[in-house]
């Protein structure tokens, strides 16, 4: 069965629909890329998705719970634990370096500071950023900080990383770097992968597309 599968979805921010009548499902391991044209709701079909913003109405099942079950408490605990989150811009703290950030989850979750910073130089050689790990991110490039930022949504072992616009500020051979390396990743630990794009050539590295269109979405053959 599906992982993460969401029925009917409505989301409404005053006048405006952003979802309506949206659907959606992926399996273990399956990178899923959300396309469609800005302002057709993608980002609030990934906000929902990931229990950061509730839906009207529909439904949204993880892993076998309806998400609007859960409480506050057990939806923010249940999103530091499964999930996993790379944005566009901005994710970084800047006073921290590199390997902090990347070891920042596991430290919010608890592990000791050593342990954690093993675990996060590990990703780091993976992303193959271990060489900035004393560096701040206002000190690496663009594209070198989005695999620190990978690193840092995969430290936890999620079993869904959600990514919006992963590549949104990078140059094309940065960003296929960056969906190479994060897809690889993903796939050697069978995460799933939601991610929204507008662009194909970054679609291009899921295994599905999901098109978005006036807050309404439909699966798409891949066309290879
Ligand atoms: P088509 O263009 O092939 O007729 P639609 O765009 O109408 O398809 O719908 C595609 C998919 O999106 C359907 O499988 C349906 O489940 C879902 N969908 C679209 N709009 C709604 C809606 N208002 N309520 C529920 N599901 C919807
Ligand atoms: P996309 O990611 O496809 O660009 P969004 O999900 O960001 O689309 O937005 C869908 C629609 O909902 C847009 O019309 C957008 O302006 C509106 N919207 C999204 N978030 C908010 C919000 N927090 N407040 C008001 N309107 C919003």
């Amino acid at each position: 069965g599906s992982l993460l599968a969401a029925e009917n979805l409505r989301k409404t921010f005053g006048p405006t629909v952003a979802l309506d009548g949206a659907h959606f499902s992926i399996h273990p391991g399956e990178v899923v890329a959300v396309m469609g044209p800005s302002g057709s709701g993608k980002s609030t079909l990934l906000h929902c998705l990931a229990g950061i913003v509730p839906p009207d109405s529909g439904s949204i099942t993880y892993d076998g719970r309806e998400l609007s079950g859960l409480s506050d408490t057990a939806r923010s605990a249940l999103r530091r634990s499964d999930f996993g989150f790379v944005f566009q811009f901005g994710q970084l703290v800047p006073e921290l370096t590199c390997v902090e950030n990347v070891a920042l989850p596991l430290r919010l979750n608890g592990s000791p500071r050593k342990e954690a910073e093993r675990a996060a130089l590990t990703w780091m050689e993976r992303l193959e950023v271990d060489d900035l790990k004393g560096k701040r991110p206002g000190e690496v490039s663009g594209g070198q900080g989005q695999r620190v930022a990978v690193a840092r949504a995969l430290v936890t072992g999620p079993r869904v990383v959600f990514a919006d616009e992963p590549t949104g500020a990078l140059d094309s051979l940065n960003g296929e770097r960056v969906m190479e390396l994060l897809t690889d990743a993903a796939r050697s630990t069978n995460a799933a992968v939601v991610l929204v794009t507008h662009e194909a050539r970054v679609a291009a590295y899921s295994d599905r597309e999901i098109v978005v269109r006036d807050g309404r979405s439909r699966d798409m053959e891949r066309a290879i």
